[in-house]
């Protein structure tokens, strides 16, 4: 190396020590986006429609929309969905398809959403609940219908016609008065006027 290689390489390592210093004490006044994880836990924002996890829907009732159609479970492209039913006896003699298990494998789960577009009654939706991570693969089968089945009341009986409220009460015939027995003053012979003549 002569001397002008020499100084030439110490010119070289200050201008990059200098750029690297240039853009370090540019980070010192950016906006900081490193996210401190789980000690934020509570502020943290989750966009709406990020895909967790399927979910059934249950109103605050503990009722659910699923008519167990199996919809979903024919258009899930990769049998992540598992739907088992029961025929039930109706009051009125006929005869009616239950759920009985809605099982939801995550671990197999693309996020395609086919199954919630699919669905004829909105029965499930992706909950945007990130916190998935478990330690048994087993523990990634979920059964959706988790609380116990509640069977809806039986519908009012159909109002009456209008027209058949609209009807008058029929009015109670008047009961006939009981006859009196005729006194003999009243009973006029046929025979008195001409006895009067
Ligand atoms: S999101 Fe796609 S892969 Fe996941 S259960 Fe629904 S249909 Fe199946
Ligand atoms: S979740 Fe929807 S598509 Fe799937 S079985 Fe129930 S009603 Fe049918």
């Amino acid at each position: 190396m002569n001397i002008k290689e020499y100084f030439s390489s110490i010119f070289t390592g200050a201008h990059s020590l200098i750029k690297g210093m240039e853009v370090t004490g540019k980070e010192l006044f950016t906006k900081k986006v490193t996210e401190q994880y789980p000690e934020n836990r509570a502020e943290l924002e989750i966009p709406e429609r990020f895909r967790a996890t399927l979910q059934f829907i249950y109103d605050e009732e503990g009722y659910h929309k699923c008519i167990a159609c199996k919809t979903c479970e024919r258009n899930c492209p990769n049998g992540t969905i598992q739907i088992t039913t029961r025929m039930v006896d109706l009051p009125n003699g006929k005869k009616k398809m239950k759920l009985d298990k809605y099982m939801y494998d995550l671990g197999s789960c693309t996020f395609c959403g086919l199954c919630v577009t699919s669905c004829p009654t909105d029965a499930i939706k992706f909950s945007n609940d990130f916190e998935q991570a478990v330690f048994r693969r087993e523990a990634l089968l979920k059964q959706l219908n988790y609380l116990p089945e509640k069977e809806k009341p039986a519908p009012e009986p159909a109002a009456k016609p209008a027209a058949a409220a609209a009807k008058p009460e029929a009015k109670p015939e008047p009961k006939p008065e009981a006859a009196e027995p005729a006194k003999a003053a009243d009973v006029q012979s046929p025979n008195a006027d001409k006895k009067e003549e």
